[in-house]
């Protein structure tokens, strides 16, 4: 049987988390988007879907080649095989000459990452200061060894001034508490294990789990599925998790023009608890039942879902 598979997520970065996008220079900067508000457009710090689709990527790479699969350990990045099991789901593009060359297409996608809050002041301040590691360390340098640095890597004049401002403290670019709205979607995914070392359903399970763990540039890393009060009176992830050969429910996508907390958490939350469970056709699960669903499906364990276990079950 092959299903779809889609995950709705609010994230929250861990303390310190860093997105870098000027990987070269070391430079700590957080990556941003500029999306179109009510009022003019707005700041956000953004989460790359295709970084996180790297993490992702790697993250059940290395977990294949842990289980033994030969095929993936002639796969990597960007060089992929084109022939193992991870490049049937996460695509592959083969550029050797001959026969062998073509591509296969992804069934999984990622989206979202625009972050609910506004980039407030003070973060953009500290944005404007640079951070460099310079033989190894991290931290405090004067101007000129700064700009020392920068020349040898190429940064030119006009750039120089701007980039060489000293940094007070190395630690400085806390996110701590930035919410990301996160999706993923899996497209046709074979509930039948086979010959493969882990099942389609539970690669995605798997690697979108780990991939919380690894996303950020540098150190430290790491970002977590969002606990709030939204189903009944505990703090449950606010993740939903739909299993399905039909669309039935409604698709709880935030608007990156909400900046609101609570209205992001308010239209997820209604979203995600409009939906119809008809068998074998769609299966939502939200919360706590979510991740759960999530952990025991990358664990290899036992799971509720009809949908996923049918052939399994028959083994
Ligand atoms: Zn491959």
């Amino acid at each position: 049987m092959r299903v779809n598979m889609d995950i709705y997520a609010i994230i929250e970065a861990t303390q310190e988390l860093h997105f870098g996008n000027v990987k070269d220079l070391n430079v700590n900067r957080l990556e941003m988007a500029t999306v179109p508000g009510i009022d003019g457009e707005l700041q956000k710090l953004y989460m790359s879907p295709t970084k996180v689709r790297g993490v992702a990527r790697r993250a059940l790479l290395w977990k294949l080649n842990d289980l033994g699969d030969d095929q993936a350990k002639s796969c990597g990045i960007p060089a992929t095989c084109g022939k193992c099991d991870l490049c049937k789901l996460f695509g592959g593009l083969m550029t050797t000459t001959g026969e062998e060359e073509g591509s296969i297409a992804s069934r999984v996608f990622q989206a979202g990452g625009v972050a609910i809050q506004e980039a407030s002041p003070e973060i953009k301040q500290r944005l404007s200061s640079p951070s460099y590691i310079i033989n190894g360390q991290i931290g405090q340098y004067s101007k000129k060894e700064i700009k020392k640095l920068l020349q040898t890597r190429g940064v030119t004049k006009e750039h120089l001034d701007r980039s060489s401002q000293p940094m007070p403290y190395e630690k400085e670019y806390v996110v701590a508490g930035a919410l990301f709205p996160v999706y993923w979607h899996a497209l046709l995914l074979d509930t039948e294990k086979g010959e493969r070392k882990m099942s389609e359903p539970q690669m995605v399970a798997y690697s979108f789990l780990e991939a919380l763990k690894r996303i950020g540039a540098g150190h430290p890393k790491g970002a977590e599925v969002f606990h709030h009060k939204w189903l009944e009176d505990k703090a449950e992830p606010l993740l939903t998790v739909d299993i399905y050969t039909e669309p039935l429910g409604k698709r709880p996508v935030i608007s990156p023009m909400i900046t609101d907390i609570k209205k992001a958490i308010e239209e997820f939350t209604f979203k995600s608890k409009e939906s119809t469970s008809v068998q074998n056709k769609f299966e939502r699960y939200m919360g706590e039942e979510a991740h759960e669903l999530l952990r025991n499906l990358a664990g290899g364990q036992e799971i509720k879902s009809s949908m996923l276990s049918q052939d399994t079950s028959q083994k």
